[in-house]
């Protein structure tokens, strides 16, 4: 290639990311937003981790008093694992988010967990649960029972990253994959490349399943890095938003 056709390429790469409405500066609070196509919305939460070991026993930590904050219905026999002490969306997040698609028809969670996001989406549309370990999606119907919402949901143990696209048309893949573990908390920019399964498998995947994605990812990621990946992996996603968001900014 010749040295002005490199520089053509370059300058048209550059144009290209100009082109997205990246929001390089982050603040506390929320951003309302459309609904367009094509897009990904990542919602970044505060970072929350096990301070004590977790046992099976919530009363024997923190977590527990927040129980109400990740189940308003805990007490009618909410089942959670140690890992979902700490992982679960709290209840108000998961609201907003799930208000976002409250005009769909279909929502796939692709990392369903005890189901902390599907009983809200639950309540707007029809839900794909997708969990690759089973024993979680069992107590996803539970807890979605207990909210009522179970008729909604259709469970599929998977692993998210061999879901075939489905049939039939879904409108948005949810996304609250593995951060890899507290170690990320040492740094004060999340790594991505830790992550495991890596974004840009994840993101793949979404892309093939519907248009529009919502990624629930670490607050201290650095959102020119969900940027890049979109480009070097020539997705075809045309907008990128992120909102920012706390329990206290959390509203339905
Ligand atoms: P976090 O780091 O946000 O706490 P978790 O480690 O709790 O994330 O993982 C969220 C959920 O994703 C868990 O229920 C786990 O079983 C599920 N999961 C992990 N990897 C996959 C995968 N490849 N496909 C589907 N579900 C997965």
């Amino acid at each position: 290639m010749t040295k002005s056709r490199v520089k053509k390429e370059e300058d048209k790469k550059k144009n290209n990311l100009k082109s997205l409405p990246v929001l390089s500066t982050l603040k506390e609070g929320l951003h309302l937003i459309g609904n367009p196509p094509l897009s990904v919305i990542c919602i970044m939460r505060k970072v929350h981790f096990p301070a004590i070991k977790l046992t099976s026993e919530p009363n024997t930590h923190k977590y527990f008093t927040q129980r109400y904050g990740l189940f308003s219905k805990y007490d009618e026999g909410i089942q959670l694992d140690d890992e979902s002490w700490y992982s679960v969306t709290h209840e108000i997040i998961a609201q907003h988010i799930a208000y976002i698609c409250r005009n769909c028809s279909i929502v796939m969670d692709g990392f369903a967990g005890v189901g902390g996001n599907v009983i809200q989406f639950a309540k707007y549309c029809k839900v794909l649960a997708v969990d690759i370990d089973k024993s979680k999606l069992e107590m996803l119907e539970n807890n979605a029972n207990i909210y009522g919402v179970l008729s909604n949901i259709k469970c599929i143990v998977d692993d998210f990253l061999n879901i075939p696209s489905h049939n039939c048309r879904v409108d948005v893949v949810f996304a609250s994959p593995p951060w890899g573990g507290p170690g990320y908390l040492n740094s004060r920019v999340f790594d991505i490349s830790e992550m495991a399964p890596k974004l840009q498998e994840i993101l793949r995947a979404c892309e093939k399943i519907a248009e529009n994605t919502i990624l629930y990812l670490p607050k201290n990621l650095d959102p020119l890095d969900i940027y890049r990946i979109i480009m070097e992996t020539h997705l075809k996603y045309k907008k990128i938003e992120f909102q920012v968001i706390s329990k206290a900014s959390a509203v339905s």
